[in-house]
């Protein structure tokens, strides 16, 4: 968290009352950044006001950051794909794409793939997998994947 009342090392004397306003993109921690720095907060407000010349910024910040992504070889994340340490809470397909089915009126209906993170037990804190019954059949009880 920046000070917005620090003064720069080696900055004027008079800086002092500076005032710092920052504007991220979106809330991810490699969003790119804004700063916008004045002597008084209405110095500040007067220039973040200025939208003309803020979206230019903006644009600019914004084409130097996919260049940057870019360069770096880093696409922006598919969709649906999971954010951070990959837990497997959330998925709702199985990692290598398999597929389950039980069958109901002479049909195969595919199972409904369940992930997550045991919370007792002898295997607490290890991943699990299982297909469901997407019917809740009591005749099919779920099948556990292991590897
Ligand atoms: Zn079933």
């Amino acid at each position: 968290m920046t000070n917005p009342f620090e003064t720069e090392q080696g900055g004027p004397a008079t800086d002092n009352s500076g005032v710092t306003a920052s504007v991220k993109f979106h809330a991810g921690y490699d969003s790119p950044m804004i700063v916008v720095k004045g002597g008084s907060a209405r110095q500040v407000l007067t220039m973040l006001e200025d939208t003309e010349a803020m979206n230019g910024v903006v644009d600019a910040v914004a084409a130097l950051d996919k260049y940057a992504h870019d360069k770096a070889g880093v696409s922006a994340p598919a969709p649906g794909a999971k954010p951070g340490s990959g837990r497997p809470a959330s998925a709702t397909q199985h990692p290598t794409g398999k597929k389950m089915y039980c069958e109901h009126d002479g049909q195969q209906v595919e199972r409904v793939y369940k992930s997550g993170v045991a919370k007792s037990g002898k295997n607490a804190g290890k991943e699990w997998r299982a297909f469901d019954c997407a019917r809740g059949d009591e005749n099919h009880p779920r099948i556990w994947d292991r590897d």
